[in-house]
């Protein structure tokens, strides 16, 4: 049996099940200060006899494991949680290998294992929400180099009639500066939610994504991409997608049909519980071959 940790700012998810995302037991706990939020995680697993354990988590994260922080939380400004040894707490309860990594990424692992890109050895998941962030699958794998890509923190074009400055605290416009759920509700006035009528929105929410995904496109050649995360809700989003990367990309590289390309996921909100099944499914695999 796997445990599951989706490890969120406002909640934790635990979850038991296998590796094919059938969940058999699931709990959520509110995340507060470690102390507490961990008891509980603990007391849910305890119930059961663990094979292996994976966690999604909330960033950044240390997923380094040459690093003496592999396994940390590290610069969260969630102060509570700053600095704290996630796996090692886990490791320390239950003495089973542990599978550790970004909640997108599990995500990205779950859409591209059961989900919008099964069978697929590449593809791109993207969540557009209170930030934005992507994972991708390279050669079936995660890709991951001295850390964990932050694709959401990439530099694009800014639209010369948007005069919104941005809501990064890093780097104010960059992508999700501009384009997050936030971005969107402090442009305009209004969540995004209660905007549905305002075409421009919408269009200029369009205009910003396809300037990033031509970006990762000519970097990463994925084979599929997948939007998710609350704002992609507006499903009206694609078709200014679709309009403006046909635009940037004026043929220089052929494309699959854009409808099938950018797709939404599968998995929905149990895409980040489900890929936290398949980190620890991993672990398991890593640790019996070693
Ligand atoms: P999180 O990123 O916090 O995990 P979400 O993916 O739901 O959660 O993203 C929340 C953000 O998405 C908020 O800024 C919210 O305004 C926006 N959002 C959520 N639902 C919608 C919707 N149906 N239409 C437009 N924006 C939405
Ligand atoms: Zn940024």
């Amino acid at each position: 049996m796997l445990g599951a940790i989706e490890a969120g700012g406002t909640k934790f998810v635990c979850a038991v099940g296998d590796e094919f995302g059938n969940i058999t037991d699931v709990i959520q706990i509110p995340t507060t200060i470690p102390d507490e939020t961990m008891t509980e995680v603990i007391n849910f697993f305890k119930k059961y006899s663990l094979d292996a354990m994976g966690i999604g988590s909330f960033g950044p994260i240390d997923v380094n494991m040459e690093s003496p922080t592999y396994g940390y939380i590290t610069s969260t400004p969630k102060t509570a949680w700053k600095n704290y040894p996630l796996v090692q707490a886990i490791k320390d309860a239950f003495s089973v290998p542990v599978g550790f990594n970004t909640d997108v990424n599990a995500a990205a692992l779950a859409e591209a294992t059961l989900g919008a890109a099964k069978g697929l050895d590449s593809c791109l998941y993207i969540t557009i929400g209170t930030g934005i962030g992507a994972g991708a699958i390279v050669h079936g794998k995660l890709l991951q180099g001295l850390s964990h890509p932050e694709m959401g923190h990439i530099l694009v074009p800014r639209h010369p009639n948007d005069k919104y400055e941005g809501g990064c605290p890093y780097h104010r416009d960059c992508l999700e500066g501009l384009a997050a759920g936030p971005g969107i509700e402090e442009r305009w006035g209004d969540k995004g939610v209660n905007l549905v009528e305002r075409e421009e929105v919408w269009d200029l929410e369009g205009y910003y994504i396809a300037q990033a995904l031509i970006q990762y496109i000519l970097i990463l050649s994925p084979k599929r991409i997948i939007l998710g995360g609350g704002v992609m809700n507006q499903k009206q989003v694609f078709s200014y997608i679709y309009k403006y990367l046909d635009e940037l990309m004026n043929q220089y590289v052929n494309f699959p049909d854009l409808s099938s390309y950018i797709v939404s996921p599968v998995l929905g909100n149990r895409a980040g519980i489900t890929g936290s099944l398949l980190l620890a499914y991993q672990a398991l695999q890593d640790e019996s071959r070693s």
